[in-house]
């Protein structure tokens, strides 16, 4: 094929309309209705043949039709409005410069595989990229310094077709870039930037684009130009396709080209977030960036480490990317050299002993001054999952913390929602959404109004789904009779639960389907019928996922079924954006713990959607027996068989038994138990499940101090990350040394809270230094897996005893819960990102 340098020309716009075009490339229209409105008023049908791309909209657009909403009073009414709002937004106040007014020299730099921020620009397959949308827009909404970087997927993720079988077809489109709101970035010096990155026996190229969301911009990566093979140009093609080679080759563009890209732009990052193991390669480029200027391979890892945070999504091992210590070589075999390494220490950076390969997240854990899961229960089982790496340090102590997940509220929020918001909140709502306090004021809607708004939107749902079921039998030519028939599918009086989501087979989507025969008589009771709405694609190399869409297409066309259990095709942000916002009750059947959090519940939650859900992920702690339902309980089971058994009996008991006589009983109409609990739900998870609440925590927590340590750290050629890292080398070399010779301990006969307890110490540190380490008193609640509830007192050093032995002492007060103490030495130094930095510990052994 010929190769066109192709150009994008938005026609001319009316003059009085002329930055319609602004607004058209900014994905700020997303979370603001009336902006979309401005698309949609001019041609509606047009708004929906492109899908929403406000770009190629523009592109198409008649003349004619603008000229006439250029002279409609009404629409400049709402286009100055729209402006006005526009402008303020981006020139407004925000929360970070009111709070931290002199940390304008910040930059969060964010790296992600994929990006979900609307339907029009599909590089996201599922709950990582929608997560890395919303903290993206909230970065925004909040003035965080921040930019994202990506890659642009020629092909973004697969279409879901449903075939006459009943099977998923994946079928893939070509996106036009020029008739999207991406433009090329443009280099300091005026041009397109363009990088080179080293792949196996060639160097390949990657353009970089932009992409505005609000006041922060996303650059993504493309190796679709002709300067490349055939091969090459099509790295960067499918999201999650091809084979390991594809993949590697996508993590080195991501990771590497990445930060090469930036460096192009002028733009230099203060800290720097690895969201999830994919993009953990900035990492090896960031250190071979300081070897170049002459700062030492360790001390560089020391410098880099300050200023990265990690979080981590997957809470099952085999879900981590890993590569064979081959492909590693072949791959990037270079940085023996580049960064003066052996092979043993360039896989010693990643290595995962247990799956004998370079494992992804273990070299952004290796490296990141911060790790997290997305919610407690997460954080905890991650943990657990690396607790081998930390020997001898309670799990509470374990250097990896939770940052619970949210979502960004105004984009999923209904616009009858919002109305409702506006009008009983507050016109402010969305200035600080964050804020519990004024969701408080939800109790002030009137039932009658809250379920009217909460109807008219499930009206709306099921028309998009009957046309979303209309147009996939015309396409597979169903009889005509049957393609009629699904006019008549679902009904607004009916309780509407949904489940839409990825077909991974942890996430259970057959649990009903053990028991078909109870699942008729609950869909077809006569007083109190249910039906059901399915959604979502599972990956086209997943057989399993495939069978269970199969096997759910094939269920929903018996006659005991039609109409009552439907299966939407396509899943992805306009479907979704429906589903949860329309129907009654959000189902979430995952096998514990397998969920790392789960955002969709949180997402219908906004819209008052009732979540029924296992106790898994984010809901644990959002649940609070007034504000949704959960499903069994939180405890272990020792097999698969025996959980899903369970917790599908679980799932029928409570639906028979709890949740459908409840949304039944109506007074006047209106079911006023459901409603209160809509209220309750309202008034408690928003506020909180928010990306507003979620990126404060980040920026509180890990951004400001990676920022200031990665500063400190990097300052006059490294000289502190140099001392740090000597520091550790002596540690780990000569910490067997460490012991302890005796303990004393005087205690009163009854010990009760406030009694006192005289605790001495000898020790012995070799060679180590008396400042480099704390003694101390570690006393909480014994429990099985050691002490909980820890609380610390370190001991006074009183003198050395002879040479390398010291004496230290202290009293502890007991206060009410403690059961047991014990005593132990540990590495201290304030420059630490974490108090077990180093996993080093000595535990007395007796007393
Ligand atoms: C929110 C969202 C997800 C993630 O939701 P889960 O609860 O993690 O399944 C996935 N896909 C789409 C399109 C979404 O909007």
């Amino acid at each position: 094929m010929y190769s066109f340098k192709t150009v994008s020309v938005i026609p001319e716009l009316p003059e009085k309309l002329n930055r319609l075009s602004e607004i058209a490339r900014n994905l700020w229209f997303s979370w603001h209705p009336q902006a979309e409105l401005l698309f949609r008023e001019v041609d509606s049908y047009l708004w929906e043949e492109v899908n929403h791309n406000t770009v190629k909209f523009l592109l198409y657009v008649d003349t004619q039709k603008l000229t006439e909403a250029a002279n409609n009073p009404e629409y400049c009414n709402l286009y100055k409005k729209v402006m006005n709002d526009f402008d303020q937004y981006m020139q407004g106040e925000t929360w970070f410069g009111k709070t931290y007014p002199d940390q304008n020299n910040q930059l969060v730099a964010y790296f992600s595989a994929e990006f979900g921020i609307h339907e029009s620009n599909p590089v996201y397959s599922g709950g990582l990229g929608l997560l890395a949308g919303d903290h993206s827009k909230s970065a925004s909404d909040l003035g965080l310094p921040f930019v994202g970087v990506g890659i642009l997927y020629k092909q973004g993720y697969f279409c879901q077709r449903i075939n006459r079988e009943g099977w998923q077809e994946a079928y893939y489109s070509f996106m036009d870039f020029n008739e999207m709101a991406v433009t090329p970035a443009v280099h300091p010096k005026g041009g397109d930037v363009i990088i080179a990155v080293r792949l196996p026996g060639r160097e390949v190229f990657v353009k970089v684009w932009q992409l505005k969301v609000g006041k922060v911009v996303l650059y993504f990566l493309d190796t679709d130009l002709t300067q490349n093979s055939r091969e090459d140009r099509l790295l960067t093609s499918k999201l999650y396709g091809g084979g390991q080679d594809t993949r590697i080759c996508q993590e080195i563009i991501l990771g590497i080209g990445g930060v090469k890209a930036l460096r192009q732009l002028g733009i230099s990052p203060t800290a720097w977030h690895i969201n999830e193991g994919h993009a953990a390669f900035i990492i090896l480029e960031r250190i071979r960036e300081l070897i170049q200027s002459n700062v030492p391979f360790s001390v560089a890892r020391e410098a880099v480490r300050a200023s990265t945070i990690f979080t981590t999504h997957t809470p099952v091992p085999a879900g981590h990317d890993v590569f064979s210590a081959d492909m590693i070589e072949l791959y990037l075999g270079y940085l023996y050299e580049e960064l003066k390494l052996d092979r043993e220490s360039l896989m010693g950076l990643g290595w995962d002993p247990g799956r004998q390969s370079f494992n992804m997240t273990m070299l952004a854990l290796n490296h990141a001054a911060f790790t997290n899961g997305v919610s407690w229960l997460h954080g905890e089982v991650t943990k657990q999952m690396f607790s081998h790496l930390y020997p001898g340090i309670p799990l509470d102590e374990i250097p990896i913390q939770s940052v619970t997940n949210g979502v960004h509220t105004e984009t999923w929020v209904a616009p009858e929602m919002r109305q409702l918001f506006e009008k009983y909140i507050g016109i402010e709502w969305s200035r600080n959404i964050s804020e519990p306090s004024q969701w408080q004021r939800v109790y002030d809607i009137p039932d009658h109004e809250l379920w009217e708004s909460h109807q008219s939107l499930k009206g709306r749902m099921i028309k998009f789904v009957q046309n979303n079921i209309y147009r996939r039998m015309e396409r597979n030519f169903q009889p005509l009779e049957l393609i009629r028939e699904c006019a008549g599918y679902l009904s607004k009086d009916i309780l509407t639960i949904g489940f839409a989501r990825r077909f991974a087979t942890y996430k259970r989507a057959y649990l009903l389907f053990n028991d078909k025969e109870r699942l008729a008589r609950l869909l077809n009771n006569p007083e109190r019928p249910v039906q059901f709405i399915f959604a979502g694609k599972a990956h086209p190399a997943d057989q399993p996922g495939q069978e269970l869409i199969k096997m759910i297409n094939e269920v929903s066309a018996e006659e005991r079924f039609r109409g009552k259990i439907v299966f939407v095709e396509d899943y992805d942000i306009k479907v979704s954006r429906h589903l949860l916002q329309g129907v009654d009750v959000w189902l979430n059947t995952p096998r514990r713990p397998h969920e790392a959090s789960g955002t969709s519940g949180q997402k219908a939650a906004i819209n008052g959607v009732i979540n029924c859900s296992i106790l898994d992920g984010w809901w644990p702690e959002a649940y609070n027996g007034e504000n949704g339902f959960a499903i069994g309980t939180d405890r272990d089971y020792e097999s698969d068989d025996v959980q899903d058994r369970e917790d599908a009996s679980s799932l029928f008991d409570l639906l028979e038994q709890v949740l459908v006589p409840y949304y039944y009983r109506r007074v006047e109409e209106v079911p006023k138990e459901w409603v209160r609990r809509m209220k309750e739900s309202l008034a408690t998870i928003p506020w909180n499940f928010s990306t507003e609440r979620m990126v404060k925590e980040y920026t509180q927590r890990f951004y400001l101090s990676a920022a200031q340590r990665g500063m400190d750290l990097a300052k006059d050629h490294c000289q502190l990350a140099d001392r740090l890292q000597q520091l550790k080398n002596t540690l780990k070399q000569n910490w067997q040394q460490v012991s302890f010779r005796s303990i004393n301990v005087e205690q009163p006969e009854e010990l009760k809270v406030g009694a006192e307890i005289y605790v001495k110490a000898e020790v012995d540190l070799g060679i180590i230094k008396p400042e480099d380490v704390v003694v101390e008193v570690v006393y909480g609640k014994v429990s099985d897996h050691g002490l909980d509830r820890i609380m610390l007192m370190p001991m006074a050093l009183v003198r050395a005893a002879d040479q390398n032995s010291y004496i230290y002492e202290t009293n502890i007060v007991l206060i009410k819960g403690t059961s047991g103490y014990t005593v132990r030495i540990r590495p201290n130094e304030k420059n630490f990102a974490q108090m077990f930095e180093l996993p080093l510990v000595k535990w007395v052994d007796s007393f």
